[in-house]
């Protein structure tokens, strides 16, 4: 039984992803993972309740629980590395809508766990479940802090002095989520003049939603605009991934704070190797290149880029959709990380980010989304391939058409979602967005075939 999609198990909370589903992964996972796990949950109104049963899940099998309470993914993520605990349990559903709830779990290297790890902890849900322990043999909780642990480790991995020096203002939109508790404190400890909005955590999301997109972030855009702020930042609702708009209130396009980063953490460690899913644009190739540099390329889900930088030993990683993953600080994506970043450059540099992101390769990107069952997506998939035609077809992950003008189009199913995503790329917005427009139509078509069925 598949329970994992591209990034944990997640569902509509008590229809989908009930507490007996939960109770089972958590005691699978603690089973297979080992004694010490930690906890930890995102601002939604059903996470309590999910904890509960996830504690006392691992309790019954004997495990001890380290609870860090309300807490974003990477936060998680990094106190189960620092504190040497053999796995963890996340409970979000990170940017999907309220009534959503699942689990990421955690490996002891602080990333999302390995897929055969994954597909373990199903065949042993499959089965019922680990046996529970003797009565005198079940576990303790421990609860820790974790804010300024972590915050000092971001923080670390940048100058704190020039950033602090260069009087930096921040604009923040933290989504009613987790990163409420770890932002706000990154951007005080360097010294920045704060300003924030939905600041508050509220599980039904009623600021903008849980998923900060370029387009949905306007309250930030205004707000960047009334205090001049330098930089702006929205969060989704675990904290792992971010949006960066820059200080004319634009919305910074995920594969250009990558091409930033990229560049920037090449300038240092030259030679190095990038991780990279095939959603990103090519482009990345010569801003590494620059520097004698290699894009290693996965299929798309940040897992696969975090798994294939621990697995090589890379130290940078990303993807289009806003996500960066910073080695030297762990291998996951990390929003507060990225706003440490962000200030480093612009206080490095001493020029603002619309500057240092014009530097960036100029393309047009765009992406769209279409409804699709998650049961017909393979037999979409497999009809798909015949009805379209392009000089270079890749299959390595989704369907991936290569045109000679270097226009590209990806369409792939989602692993989180009943919906098909498609990404274009091509030299002007009329190409990007006809491309975009017709494909679309042929997934259309192609799903209602398959429903009439
Ligand atoms: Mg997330």
């Amino acid at each position: 039984m598949k329970l994992f999609g591209s990034n944990g198990v997640r569902g509509v909370a008590n229809e989908e992803f009930t507490l007996e589903l939960a109770s089972s992964l958590a005691a699978s996972a603690g089973n297979l993972m080992g004694k010490e796990i930690g906890v930890g949950r995102d601002g939604r109104t059903t996470s309590p309740m999910f904890r509960d049963a996830i504690v006392s899940a691992l309790l019954s099998i004997g495990c001890n629980v380290h609870d860090f309470g309300l807490v974003t993914t990477p936060g998680l993520q990094f106190m189960v590395r620092e504190k040497g605990l053999n796995g963890g349990v996340m409970i979000t559903a990170s940017h999907n809508p309220p009534q959503f709830n699942g689990v990421k779990m955690i490996y002891h290297d602080g990333v999302e766990v390995p897929k055969p790890l994954e597909a373990e902890i199903e065949a042993l849900v499959a089965k019922g479940g680990p046996p529970r322990c003797e009565w005198n043999e079940v576990g303790s909780v421990y609860h820790h802090d974790y804010i300024d642990t972590y915050t000092d480790s971001v923080i670390s991995h940048v100058d704190i002095e020039a950033i602090k020096k260069a009087g930096l203002s921040v604009a923040l939109d933290l989504g009613n989520g987790a990163a409420v508790f770890t932002a706000p404190v990154v951007a005080s400890k360097l010294g920045c003049k704060l300003y924030t909005i939905n600041s508050e955590i509220d599980g039904s999301f009623p600021g903008r939603g849980s998923e900060p997109t370029p387009d949905n972030l306007v309250d930030l855009k205004e707000l960047i605009k009334a205090t001049g702020s330098d930089l702006g930042i929205g969060y989704d609702g675990d904290g792992d991934r971010s949006i960066i708009i820059d200080e004319n209130s634009n919305a910074v396009w995920g594969d250009k704070s990558l091409s930033l980063v990229a560049q920037e953490f090449m300038k240092t460690h030259p030679g190095e190797t990038l991780v990279t899913a095939i959603s990103s644009s090519p482009s990345i190739e010569k801003v590494v290149a620059k520097y004698g540099g290699k894009v290693h390329w996965t299929k798309v889900g940040s897992v696969l880029v975090s798994r294939a930088m621990v697995e090589n030993g890379y130290r940078i990683g990303g993807e289009e959709n806003g996500g960066i993953m910073y080695g030297p600080h762990l291998e996951v994506r990390d929003g507060s990380m990225v706003l440490a970043l962000m200030l480093h450059y612009i206080a490095t540099r001493k020029r603002p980010l619309s500057e240092l992101i014009a530097e960036q390769p100029n393309l047009f990107k765009d992406k769209d989304k279409t409804p699709c069952p998650n049961h017909l997506k393979e037999e979409v998939l497999e009809r798909l391939v015949t009805k379209v035609d392009a000089p270079e077809i890749s299959t390595m992950d989704g369907v991936k058409l290569v045109y000679g003008d270097g226009s590209w189009i990806l369409f792939r199913p989602s692993g989180t979602e009943p919906i098909f995503r498609l990404y274009a790329e091509s030299v002007s917005e009329e190409r990007v967005r006809e491309l975009i427009d017709s494909h679309k139509a042929i997934v259309k078509e192609v799903v209602d075939e398959l429903s009439a069925a």
